[in-house]
């Protein structure tokens, strides 16, 4: 199939603690987008380091680790046509105050930090951030994706 992708997406504590899991995973699913691994977790301080490390120099940093570690994380990997960008789009902006209506972090989210999701923003991240938290063997590709 033409440009299928895999991207890495995660459930932030705030959702997972209002009892969004669930929604979230039935708006992937009606998008099209396949969950093909899937786990809750509670993040270590020195994992959420770690995958935030790009951010280390900015002042929100130490906020951000405490934030991803206040509560337990849902994190999946979701594969279709074009995921990155679809991801992107059903999470909408950063900031939750000014994601529109319709999307996650408009609907689901509070503010600029607890914004509800996390999704890859390129190809490289994707492969890096999906590595970072699932084996090869926890991914089980869709039976859609198959030869
Ligand atoms: P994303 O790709 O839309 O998640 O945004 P970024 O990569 O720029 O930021 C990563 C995460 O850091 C965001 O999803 C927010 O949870 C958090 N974040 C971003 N900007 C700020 C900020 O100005 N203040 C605080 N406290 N957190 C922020």
């Amino acid at each position: 199939m033409a440009d299928t992708q895999r991207t890495f997406s995660i459930i932030k504590p705030d959702a997972v603690a209002k009892g969004a899991t669930g929604e979230i995973l039935k708006r992937i699913e009606e998008s099209g987008l396949r969950i093909i691994a899937l786990k809750r977790v509670q993040l270590s301080a020195q994992q959420a380091e770690g995958f935030y490390a790009v951010h280390k120099a900015r002042p929100f940093y130490s906020e951000l680790v405490q934030f991803m570690t206040s509560g337990p994380v849902v994190m999946a990997v979701l594969e279709g046509e074009n995921a990155i960008a679809r991801w992107r789009e059903l999470m909408g902006p950063t900031n939750s105050n000014e994601a529109p209506a319709g999307t996650i972090r408009g609907d689901l989210g509070t503010d600029i930090e607890q914004n509800a999701v996390h999704g890859s923003d390129a190809p490289e991240t994707a492969r890096v951030e999906i590595a970072y938290f699932f084996n090869a063997t926890e991914i089980q590709a869709a039976v859609e994706a198959l030869p």
